[in-house]
């Protein structure tokens, strides 16, 4: 069996057509989307994933607010900066780019974000609300992870699911999306006994681990649909660097039904789905 590449790229296209309607639809109202997005420090991937959220909303018409703090800032400073964006009625969205430098309160800053705000999903309210099946902003990337798995199997229903990483911004929110779909969920972390023989249950595997193909091919139960969340830099054998998932590509796509690959796969959906998110938000803040 060689497995069904599902196309990450393509879906998240599709979404942000679908945030650039939504987005023209609030225009009618005279209401423009507004994102704030505060990078605290010059970690150089956040500066990345930063330029590459404010193009993206940008292209999507949505308005963009940009704070860049020092890494010197103080977790008041933070929290000043959070109110504000919270009291402004033009942002409907705010993303604090994580991770925050050592001396903040990254879980003060964090809490004090306005719920109806946290486009991330992160704050405590929304976490709560997801965990009890109630509307809730739902973390982007396993918001991304489900969008995908849809396409490979519509019929999520009693179907076993493992989730491989319990992080709060993966693992355990992925898990809460796949009980609301009525699969039968697993989560497994760094002292899970015997990974292999879970996996070769698994109907659906997500691996969010941050480990190089660390999930083999031949862990990989026949006709599974298998979201791989890793990104992870590798330099193989031929000296090249790459970017790599965390199950092994090539040995996973002889056995699942479906797979998506890394880059491609999920990392696309994240920022697409941030974007719907903070449409969403502007859509709530209109409600009377
Ligand atoms: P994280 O906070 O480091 O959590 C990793 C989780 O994996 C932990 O729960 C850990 O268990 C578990 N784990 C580690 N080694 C394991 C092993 N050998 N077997 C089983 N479980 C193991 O990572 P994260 O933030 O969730 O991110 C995971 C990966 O996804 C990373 O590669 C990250 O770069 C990527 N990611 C991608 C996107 C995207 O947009 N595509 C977004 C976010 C993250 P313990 O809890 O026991 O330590």
């Amino acid at each position: 069996m060689s497995a069904t590449i599902i196309d990450g790229r393509a879906a998240a296209e599709r979404l942000r057509q679908r945030v650039a309607t939504r987005t023209a639809e609030l225009a009618r109202n005279a209401v423009i989307p507004g994102l704030a997005v505060v990078l605290v420090g010059d970690d150089p991937a956040s500066q990345i994933y930063v330029a590459s959220k404010t193009r993206q909303a940008q292209e999507a018409g949505l308005r963009h607010f940009d704070h860049r703090l020092p890494a010197s800032a103080t977790t008041a400073e933070l929290l000043a900066l959070v109110q504000k964006l919270n009291d402004d009625r033009e942002v409907h969205g705010i993303l604090v780019q994580l991770p925050l430098p050592a001396g903040v309160d990254g879980a003060l800053v964090l809490a004090a974000i306005d719920p109806a705000k946290d486009v991330d999903g992160f704050h405590a309210i929304n976490v709560g609300r997801l965990s009890l099946g109630e509307a809730a902003t739902v973390p982007c990337t396993p918001l991304g992870c489900l969008i995908l798995l849809r396409e490979a199997m519509p019929d999520l229903a009693g179907k076993r699911a493992l989730v491989v990483g319990r992080s709060n911004i993966v693992g355990k929110p992925m898990a809460q999306l796949l009980l609301q779909n009525d699969c039968t969920v697993t989560i497994a972390h760094s002292r899970t006994r015997d990974l292999p023989a879970l996996c070769l249950e698994a109907e659906i595997l997500v691996a969010a681990i941050g480990k190089p193909r660390a999930i083999k091919g031949e862990w990989i139960r026949p006709g599974a649909v298998v979201i791989d969340v890793g990104i992870n830099r590798v330099q193989d054998a031929d000296g090249k660097t790459r970017v790599v998932g965390d199950v092994d590509f090539a040995g996973a796509l002889e056995r699942a039904a479906a797979i998506t690959p890394v880059p491609g796969g999920v990392g696309p959906m994240t920022i697409a789905c941030l974007l719907m998110n903070t449409v969403d938000a502007a859509f709530a803040s209109q409600a009377p």
